[in-house]
C-alpha cells in the first residue's frame, strides 16, 4: 500500500527552511483565515488541532502560537484545551476570542463565564499604548487609539485574571484585550484574521514580526527551491516517479515541480476518460510536453468509462465508477512505464493541497461527507509506492505563484478548477455520447462569453450544468421542448468558502449579434438562445 509521508517529511520542510507561527485550532471557522493572513504577510505559518501532542508542536519549532476561536465555552465539561505543557514552552502566544479565554482559563478557572448577551458584529475597540513597557502593548504598534473590529461570542472575561494587564477595552467588553505582565502572552476578544476588523492585519504582523521576531521570508522563489532540492535528495539518483495529470493548475504545477527536480525520471499520465472539456486531452499534451517538456504518456479510456457509465445517473455512483475506473487505468499504464524502466518507480506524485489537509485536521470532528473527492490515495497496491506531495504546505493563490515562478503560461495558472469526474457530474441525469456532447458545447460557450466579457479573473469557477428536465419556450415562432442548462459562477479566493458571482444583466442578457453565439432572452422570440445554440451544435 501507498506509505503516508508525514506533514512535509524529507530533508527540508517549509517549517524548518522558514520562521513559522504554529495555530493551535479549537475549530472555529475563522481559524484557516489566520494561517492565510501569515502567508499573505511573508511569515510561513501551519495548523495543528488544538489536541495535538507536545511532540508534534515542538517538532515544527515554531517562533510563536496562536490559539484560534471555537464555538465551545472553555469552562463546559468536555471542551477543548490544549496540554498544560503548552503554557511552559517558552514560546509567545497570542489567543484569539476562545484562544484569550482559553489563556485566562489556564490561569484562573473562574475568569470566564457566560455574558448577558451574544455580541456579534461591528464595536469600537479602545486601544492602550503603554510608553514604559512597550512590549506590553506591541500588537498595537502603529495603531491609532481607536479600531473597529469584529466580536463573535457570548461568553466573556468576568475577571482579569492574576498576572494580566488590560491594554483594550470596547464598551461590552472590558477585557477585550489583555497582555500577560512578563510573558509574552497575549488575548485578544475580536477576530484579527476577519475582513471586518479594519487593518487586523496589523495586530497579527505586530505579532508575528515585533513579537515573535519572525522574518518574513516565505515566498515562492525561496520555497521552490527548497523544495525541488527536497524532492531531489527525497528521490535519490536513480529513483523514478509516476503521477496522474489533468490539465488543472495543481497536477501541471506538482509535475514541473517534478520535471525540474528529476527531468523524465519523472513520468505524467494523463487518462481520458472521454468527460474532459472540448479539444481538452490535445490542449494538455501539447502543453505538457511542448511547453513545459515533461515527459507524458496519454491513455485513451473514452469508451470504456462511457461504456460503464451506461444507465447510471445517481451522481455518487458516478463519482464512484468514474473513479474505481480511473485508478485502473492509471494502475495498467505506471505497471507498463514500471516495467520498460525496469521496476525503478518508487514514488507516486499527489497535487494534495494544503485545503485538503486542513480538512482533515481541523478541530471539527469527523464531517459530513458532502461529496467523494477524485482521490488517487489508494492506488497502485501492489507497487508499494511511496507518496510524494510537493504542494501539501500550500493555498491555491499560492499554488499559481508557483506556477509562475516555475515558468507555466498566465492563462494555464488561471484556470478555473475542473473537477476529476468531469462533465460527467455536470450531467444530471444518464450519461450518454449525445449529452456529453451537450454539456461539452453549453460548457465551451460559457466560458468563451466570459473570457470575451473580460470576467474569467474576476471568477473563480464557472460551468454549465445539463439537468435532466425539460421545459416548453418558444424559439422561431415554433413551440420547443427542451432541456435545461443551468450557469453557474462563483467567487472565492480561498476555495473553502464561496458566494455567487453577480453578473450584470447586460452580460446575461446579451445578444448573437450573428456572431458566434448567443445566450437566453426570454423577452426576445427570434433570439437564438444558448440551448438552441446547443441545439444547432447537436445537429452538426
Ligand atoms: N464560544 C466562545 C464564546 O462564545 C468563543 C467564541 C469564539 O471563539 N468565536 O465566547
Amino acid at each position: 500500500p501507498v506509505e503516508k509521508l508525514s506533514v512535509g517529511s524529507g530533508p527540508e520542510p517549509p517549517a524548518a527552511a522558514f520562521d513559522t507561527i504554529l495555530i493551535l485550532d479549537f475549530g472555529s471557522q475563522y481559524t484557516h483565515l489566520i494561517t492565510r493572513r501569515l502567508r499573505d504577510l511573508g511569515i510561513y505559518s501551519e495548523m495543528l488541532p488544538c489536541t495535538a501532542k507536545l511532540e508534534e508542536i515542538k517538532a515544527l519549532q515554531p517562533k510563536g502560537l496562536i490559539f484560534s476561536g471555537g464555538p465551545y465555552s472553555v469552562y463546559e465539561a468536555g471542551a477543548p484545551h490544549v496540554e498544560d505543557a503548552v503554557f511552559d514552552l517558552g514560546l509567545p502566544i497570542l489567543g484569539i476570542c476562545y484562544g484569550l479565554q482559553e489563556i485566562a482559563y489556564h490561569q484562573d478557572d473562574k475568569s470566564v463565564g457566560a455574558g448577558t448577551h451574544r455580541e456579534y458584529g461591528h464595536a469600537t475597540l479602545n486601544l492602550q499604548h503603554n510608553e514604559d513597557r512597550p512590549e506590553l502593548t506591541r500588537l498595537f504598534d502603529g495603531l491609532g487609539s481607536t479600531m473597529e473590529v469584529w466580536m463573535s461570542h457570548g461568553d466573556k472575561l468576568q475577571d482579569l485574571p492574576a498576572g494580566f494587564e488590560v491594554i483594550a477595552k470596547t464598551t461590552n467588553a472590558p477585557f477585550a484585550g489583555i497582555a500577560h505582565s512578563d510573558k509574552l502572552m497575549y488575548g485578544i476578544q475580536f477576530h484579527p484574521e476577519v475582513t471586518h476588523t479594519k487593518n487586523g492585519i496589523a495586530i497579527i504582523k505586530n505579532f508575528a514580526v515585533g513579537v515573535c521576531k519572525c522574518k518574513s521570508e516565505w515566498n515562492m522563489t525561496k520555497f521552490a527551491k527548497i523544495e525541488i532540492q527536497r524532492i531531489r535528495e527525497l528521490v535519490g539518483e536513480k529513483g523514478e516517479v509516476i503521477g496522474a495529470v489533468s490539465g488543472g493548475v495543481d497536477s501541471t504545477v506538482a509535475a514541473k515541480f517534478m520535471h525540474e527536480a528529476i527531468g523524465d525520471r519523472f513520468h505524467a499520465v494523463l487518462v481520458d476518460n472521454g468527460l474532459l472539456r472540448l479539444n481538452e486531452a490535445e490542449q494538455v499534451h501539447k502543453t505538457l510536453t511542448v511547453d513545459l517538456g515533461i515527459n507524458l504518456r496519454v491513455q485513451d479510456a473514452s469508451a470504456r468509462f462511457l461504456d460503464l457509465l451506461k444507465g447510471v445517473t445517481e451522481p455518487e455512483q458516478k463519482r464512484k465508477i468514474i473513479g474505481n475506473q480511473f485508478i485502473r487505468e492509471f494502475e495498467s499504464v505506471a505497471k507498463e512505464i514500471d516495467e520498460k524502466s525496469g521496476g525503478k518507480i518508487e514514488y507516486l506524485l499527489q497535487g494534495t493541497l494544503y485545503p485538503d489537509v486542513i480538512e482533515s485536521i481541523s478541530f471539527k470532528g469527523p464531517s459530513q461527507t458532502i461529496k467523494t473527492h477524485h482521490n488517487v490515495g489508494g492506488l497502485l497496491k501492489d507497487m508499494k509506492l511511496k507518496l510524494i506531495e510537493p504542494l501539501r504546505e500550500l493555498f491555491k493563490d499560492e499554488v499559481r505563484k508557483m506556477g509562475r515562478e516555475l515558468g507555466i503560461s498566465a492563462e494555464l495558472v488561471g484556470r478555473h478548477p475542473f473537477p476529476g469526474p468531469g462533465i460527467a457530474i455536470r450531467i444530471l441525469g444518464e450519461i450518454t455520447p449525445e449529452q456529453t456532447r451537450i454539456a461539452r458545447h453549453a460548457d465551451s460557450i460559457f466560458i468563451e462569453e466570459i473570457r470575451s466579457a473580460g470576467l474569467y479573473d474576476q471568477i473563480a469557477q464557472a460551468y454549465a450544468a445539463l439537468l435532466p428536465v425539460k421545459a416548453v419556450g418558444v424559439a422561431g415562432d415554433k413551440r420547443t421542448y427542451e432541456q435545461v442548462i443551468a450557469l453557474r459562477a462563483v467567487e472565492t479566493s480561498d476555495f473553502m468558502t464561496c458566494d455567487w458571482f453577480e453578473f450584470e444583466a447586460k452580460f446575461l442578457r446579451k445578444q448573437d449579434e450573428g456572431k458566434s453565439h448567443s445566450h437566453v432572452d426570454v423577452d426576445n422570440k427570434d433570439q437564438r438562445s444558448l440551448a438552441n445554440r446547443v441545439e444547432a451544435e447537436k445537429k452538426h
